[in-house]
């Protein structure tokens, strides 16, 4: 990527200076990281992917800190590395930073064993996704590469200590921590005054991924739903940075229309699953929201779709049609039909 965008700052009601880093996570795909100073010890908040130049735009960012605002901090004086959740593209550049043994790492408990266990994760995880595409119906010659696109880019990290939980409701020299799961278990925004670092849970344009409890606890568009609801009862935040896209200066709407959009997608899939008598399968819902969705796309827009139905599921308004192949069948295939 040729250009990325201009670093920003920012100061909270309560004074304090939040720089916003750009680097570039994934090919096209730019992560924001958040150096934070004036509250207690300087903090960096995220550490991109540590993929391609990722960690290098970072370093970089730190030092124009210094060169073109005026701040005196390098990236030796980092004392708090504060990971907003388990995601690669925010944790993975942990082992490539430059080395400093004083900064000490915090994530909030139900991300933990992402970072502390990866390899465990990576091997665990693979084998609940597999299950996962086969209960959803992916046809057999599909499922081997849905599998490597989540892999892509899961070798170039590895697990690193952790130091510190971030629990909801802390408090932390001027940063509070809300634990809001639902894009991830142990997603984690950080208010500042009046600013929030929304990180993934809350996009200026796109609406977060989401994913089924299935195959992840702590996911899901049940949490994912209250989670939104529990930053919207917290008045006071004027700007919202997240972990990609452009900062956020209607917070409350922002997150008025995220919830929206879900409640579209929702009556979207009651159509689907009304029409039809024997049943829908997860990735027939997904082929009929997302027709257009290819390669890597395809396995997010699997996820997101069975998100929907599994939300619709729970609440009761959906009926599994295929009982005989459930029972009978070693790894059957769900259908679901809306009950009138
Ligand atoms: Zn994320
Ligand atoms: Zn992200």
């Amino acid at each position: 990527m040729a250009n990325l965008p201009a670093i920003q700052r920012f100061e909270s009601s309560t004074k304090v200076r939040i720089y916003r880093i750009p680097c570039e996570v994934f090919p096209n795909f730019v992560g924001y990281v958040y150096v934070v100073l004036g509250a207690g010890e300087p903090t960096l908040i995220d550490t991109g992917s540590g993929y391609g130049d990722s960690t290098k735009h970072i370093v970089e960012g730190i030092e124009s800190l210094r060169n073109d605002f005026g701040e005196s901090v390098t990236r030796e004086d980092f004392r708090r590395i504060l990971i907003t959740h388990g995601h690669i593209d925010h944790f993975g550049g942990l082992a490539h930073l430059p080395k400093n043994s004083r900064a000490r790492i915090g994530i909030h408990t139900l991300d933990r064993r992402v970072i502390t266990n990866y390899e465990e994760r990576v091997a665990v995880t693979n084998r609940l996704l597999r299950f996962f595409i086969q209960q959803a119906g992916v046809p057999e010659a599909m499922q081997d590469q849905l599998i490597q696109y989540y892999n892509f880019s899961k070798k170039h990290t590895q697990s690193f200590p952790v130091d510190f939980p971030l629990t909801d409701g802390q408090e932390m020299d001027g940063m509070r921590f809300i634990h809001v799961p639902g894009h991830c278990p142990g997603m984690v925004c950080i208010a500042i005054g009046n600013v929030l670092i929304s990180a993934d849970h809350i996009l200026e344009k796109t609406s977060p991924h989401q994913s089924p409890e299935t195959i992840t606890r702590h996911t899901g568009l049940h949490h994912y739903l209250e989670s939104l609801e529990k930053v919207s009862r917290m008045g006071g935040f004027d700007v919202a940075l997240g972990g990609h896209e452009g900062p956020i200066h209607n917070v409350y709407q922002r997150i008025s229309e995220i919830r929206q959009g879900h409640m579209r997608k929702l009556d979207r899939v009651r159509g689907f699953l009304g029409k039809s008598d024997e049943g829908l399968s997860n990735y027939d819902v997904a082929k009929l929201m997302f027709p257009e969705a290819k390669d890597f796309h395809l396995l997010l827009a699997l996820e997101e779709a069975a998100a929907h139905v599994e939300y619709l599921y729970e609440h009761g308004e959906l009926a599994v049609t295929n009982l005989d192949e459930v029972e009978n069948e070693a790894i059957p295939s769900l259908k679901y039909r809306l009950i009138n």
